[in-house]
């Protein structure tokens, strides 16, 4: 599926304009005058050192006419120089014709010449009526000589009438060639500005149906190739796919590299996706980190899924950029025509609706569309205007899990955790609806009810007492570009009383990538009002140590996958007791998450690890139980009154 571009030579050349044409008539009217004028002037001297006064005067006024002629062009008028100059011209000529020698007469050579200039500078009305009177005078000198009713003197052939034939000659042979050589010049120089126009002409259609960036086709141009091959396809029988590659975590990446890196880190995954695929294969990029690929004539599902497996291996490979290496994974939708249809952008909303599937299934892998996708997809519509709902008829609530010293068991502080219970659907996981809500928009409303909510109940339970807790609220990406989040913390601690110094923000790793000033002077003026940073789900991301000590973060808390396994895994285990060392090293504090168990709560005290949290003590729970937890738990409360 090549991506032919149409050529330049296939196009007729443009036609010269109005003005162009006038400017070259003048220009050539004005020459041939010139040109004429002397050779008058050398036959006038000839004529009158024979002593041939009549003719000498002809001559003469013939010389004065096209004077005015010249200053008539001169000023542009065109029409009316060149009527002038050929007719007198031509009434000189047969006035020649009729006084000397007839048909045989030297001025009858003028005539051709005549006609050509005519049809070249002047109007095809003068050519024809030029012609006509040409025509008129010839019949009538051969009619009247032929009844003898007037007699033409046929001149005997001498060297004054070579001088004036040669004159004659010289003078039409040089405008002749005046007129072909302008005009071939002008041919060249016009096929050349026609090249210029066609080139510009053919760079608009290329931008038109490229994309800038990566010079591959974009979404119009991928569209135009589908439909071209879906005829063939019906022909061959055979099938062809579209799929729909996005790269996971590319905005990390942009972020953290800046947008010059992030471009040419598309770059080179456009020329490393073409070195990967077949001749007959099309790369296109619809925009930002989506690739589509345009692949035909395939008989077997088998020759896909090696397809689809080389693009993934081939972007899986690491990339250099500017001296970093980069390496990264991509998320592949694949639908099939004539299977899943023959539409263009139907077919793109379903390897779409695919790629997302892989996404949600763990990313850097492939599926291929199917009918029960489309159903998931209405669905997620669906649940997404429920969240909507949810959000004002308080249907959504938050549970709290403590966060446990290791070293004397006591609840240090709570996790809050949304809970969502839908009429219908019953309990609904944060895992399902907080992607959803950043989707559409909805974590901004969201997260500020949680926040809100969450210091609240922290400083009831301040209030009761428990003035060592401390809650953790979780904050979306999303959230913290908006650029007022600062502002929104700090109005919720202020209407809440609490001290910055009890609210810690878990964010995540990926998060932190972000360069952007904004967001570093964002969570500078949180620790400014003693707001504690921890990094949530340690060790999923990518565990650049770098970030850490930019944003003055104070806590991590180590992912339920690694802790969880602990006590099977010496490989776990390892990577813990890493993670737990680094972090003392970068005095930061350290809570252990998912802990289920009595035997990992043992060994994460052993490893120094200060904080805990789990369903060992206890799952989330609502605020009143938690309460319970605090009054029956050893923890010596701190009752200020
Ligand atoms: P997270 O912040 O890492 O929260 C910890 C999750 O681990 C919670 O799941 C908790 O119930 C679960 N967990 C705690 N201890 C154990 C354990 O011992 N074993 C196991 N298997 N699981 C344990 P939950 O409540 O389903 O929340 C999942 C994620 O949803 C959270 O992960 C957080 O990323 C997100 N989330 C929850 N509430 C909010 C919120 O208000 N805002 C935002 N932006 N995200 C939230
Ligand atoms: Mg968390
Ligand atoms: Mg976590």
């Amino acid at each position: 599926m090549s991506d032919n571009s149409s050529t330049t030579s296939s196009r007729p050349l443009k036609p010269l304009s109005a003005d162009q044409a006038l400017v070259f008539k003048l220009d050539k009217l004005r020459q041939i005058l010139i040109a004429s004028e002397f050779c008058l002037m050398v036959v006038m001297v000839q004529r009158l050192l024979i002593g041939s006064w009549q003719t000498a005067t002809i001559l003469g006024v013939l010389a004065l006419v096209l004077a005015i002629c010249y200053y008539v062009a001169k000023y542009g008028r065109l029409q009316v120089g060149a009527a002038l100059f050929l007719t007198s011209l031509t009434i000189t000529s047969s006035y020649f014709m009729w006084t000397y020698g007839g048909l045989g007469d030297e001025a009858l050579l003028v005539f051709p010449a005549i006609l050509l200039f005519s049809a070249v500078i002047a109007s095809y009305g003068l050519l024809v009526l030029l012609l006509l009177y040409m025509l008129a005078t010839v019949m009538l000198l051969g009619y009247v000589n032929e009844y003898n009713l007037y007699t033409n003197v046929i001149q005997e052939t001498s060297l004054s009438s070579a001088f004036l034939t040669s004159a004659i000659l010289i003078i039409v042979s040089f405008s002749v060639w005046l007129l072909s050589r302008d005009l071939r010049n002008l041919l060249e120089k016009l096929s050349y500005e026609n090249l210029k126009v066609m080139q510009s002409e053919d760079e608009i259609l290329r931008l038109y149906n490229h994309d800038p960036l990566t010079n591959l086709p974009n979404r119009r141009l991928a569209k135009e190739l589908f439909d071209k091959s879906v005829a063939l396809a019906h022909r061959e029988n055979s099938k062809i796919a579209l799929i729909f590659l996005d790269l996971d975590h590319f905005k990390a990446i942009n972020d953290s590299l800046g947008h010059a890196s992030g471009d040419e880190f598309l770059k080179k995954v456009a020329e490393r996706l073409c070195s990967v695929l077949r001749e007959s294969d099309t790369v296109c990029r619809f925009g930002g980190d989506e690739f589509v690929v345009l692949s035909q004539s395939f008989e077997k599902d088998a020759q896909i899924h090696q397809l689809a497996q080389r693009i993934l291996q081939g972007i899986a490979r690491p990339f250099f950029i500017n001296g970093n290496e980069l390496i990264v994974s991509g998320s592949i939708g694949i639908a099939l025509a004539p299977n899943d249809g023959d539409c263009f952008d139907d077919l793109c909303q379903k390897a779409d609706t695919a790629m997302y599937s892989c996404k949600d299934k763990g990313r850097n892998n492939y599926c291929f569309y199917n009918q029960d996708m489309n159903q998931s997809e209405m669905e997620v519509l669906q649940l997404t205007q429920d969240l909507r709902q949810a959000l004002v008829s308080e249907q959504l609530c938050l549970h709290y899990q403590p966060k446990v010293n290791l070293q004397s068991g006591e609840i240090v502080g709570a996790e809050a955790l949304i809970r969502w219970h839908h009429p219908q659907r019953g309990w609904i996981s944060p895992v399902d609806f907080i992607p959803l809500a950043e989707r559409a928009g909805l974590i901004i409303e969201l997260g500020r009810w949680v926040l809100e909510t969450a210091v609240i109940q922290c400083k009831r339970w301040h209030e009761m007492g428990y003035k060592q807790l401390s809650i953790s609220v979780n904050v979306s990406a999303i959230q913290l570009r908006r650029g007022d989040f600062e502002v929104q913390v700090q109005e919720a601690l202020r209407q809440a009383g609490l001290p910055g110094t009890s609210l810690i923000l878990e964010l995540t790793e990926s998060l932190l990538l972000d360069v952007q000033p904004s967001l570093q002077l964002c969570l500078q003026k949180l620790r400014q009002q003693g707001v504690i940073l921890a990094i949530d789900d340690f060790g999923t991301g990518y565990c650049n140590l770098g970030y850490l000590q930019r944003f003055d973060v104070n806590m991590l808390k180590i992912d339920r996958s690694f802790v969880s396994k602990i006590n099977h895994s010496n490989q776990d285990k390892a990577i813990v007791k890493a993670i737990i060392q680094m972090a003392h090293s970068l005095n930061l504090e350290v809570v252990a998450e998912g802990v289920e168990s009595l035997d990992v709560a043992e060994q994460l005290r052993e490893l120094e690890c200060e904080k805990g949290q789990g369903f060992y003590w206890s799952r989330p729970c609502e605020a009143l139980t938690f309460l319970e937890l605090l009054q029956t738990s050893q923890i010596p409360q701190t009752h200020s009154s």
